[in-house]
């Protein structure tokens, strides 16, 4: 028997047989600005689910540690059961989004290099963007080594996805990752690697093929989430 576990705004988690393993489902659902935004996005969940598996698969084979098993079924992914730290820690190779309106500059400003950003996952504070003190000593939510290894692991993801979207033809703007200690104490990468959750612009023309779509009513989003599973499937 399986049972609810957690329901996210994009996702619910399910026990299994196995204590050490769930299974994600994921909807169709979209939110937006901590949830005042609400809607579906036509067949997301297929889209995220496979996406992620597929990125997930990658970065395995380069030698990060990911919670992937495999993917049972269209909109459901197996994953390793983790502990998880409440940081969303973003990712940026180009300005855009909330760092437009902390920095004032233009959106599409390509950064000298890549930045990492943590934010702390509380939807009652709106996940306010913390520093290292922060982090450390007020919330003491990880250690200083702990701290080094998650920048360390954000950017060689950043490196691995943007080439991986470059061949694709598509600009990895910026992104969120989660990540949770496994039973033995490791840190690995959790959460979905989907257009929910990273900025993608076409390398040609600046195309948005993302979940901005939905949040500025751009139009034709259903089709965005597809042409990013098409190009994925077509490199992988
Ligand atoms: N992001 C996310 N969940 C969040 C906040 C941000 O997945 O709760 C992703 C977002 O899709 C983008 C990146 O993190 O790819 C940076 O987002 P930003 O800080 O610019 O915030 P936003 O403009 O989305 O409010």
């Amino acid at each position: 028997m399986t049972e609810k576990l957690y329901e996210g705004k994009a996702k619910i988690l399910y026990t299994s047989d196995d204590p050490h393993i769930v299974l994600a489902q994921f909807k169709d659902d979209a939110t937006a600005f901590n949830a005042q935004k609400q809607g579906t996005i036509a067949d997301k969940g297929t889209v995220n689910a496979t996406v992620s598996a597929h990125l997930f698969t990658l970065l395995e084979k380069s030698g990060i540690s990911t919670h992937f098993i495999d993917q049972p079924a269209a909109t459901q992914l197996r994953l390793q059961k983790l502990r998880m730290i409440p940081l969303e820690v973003v990712v940026r190779n180009v300005v855009a989004g909330s760092l437009v309106k902390r920095t004032g500059l233009s959106n599409g400003t390509v950064l000298a290099e890549p930045i990492v950003e943590f934010y702390y996952k509380d939807d009652a504070l709106g996940d306010p963007l913390l520093n290292d003190s922060h982090i450390l000593s007020v919330l003491e939510l990880v250690s200083a080594s702990q701290l080094s290894e998650l920048r360390a692991s954000a950017l060689e993801v950043n490196g691995i996805l943007s080439q991986f979207y470059v061949d694709c033809g598509i600009r990895l703007i910026d992104f969120k990752l989660e990540y949770g200690f496994a039973p033995d104490g490791s840190i690995v990468l959790g959460d979905e690697l989907s257009p929910d959750n990273c900025r993608l612009w076409t390398l040609s023309d600046n195309r948005v093929l993302d979940k901005d779509r939905f949040r500025f009513d751009m139009g034709e989003v259903a089709s965005a989430y597809q042409e990013v599973l098409r190009r994925v499937l077509a490199h992988s």
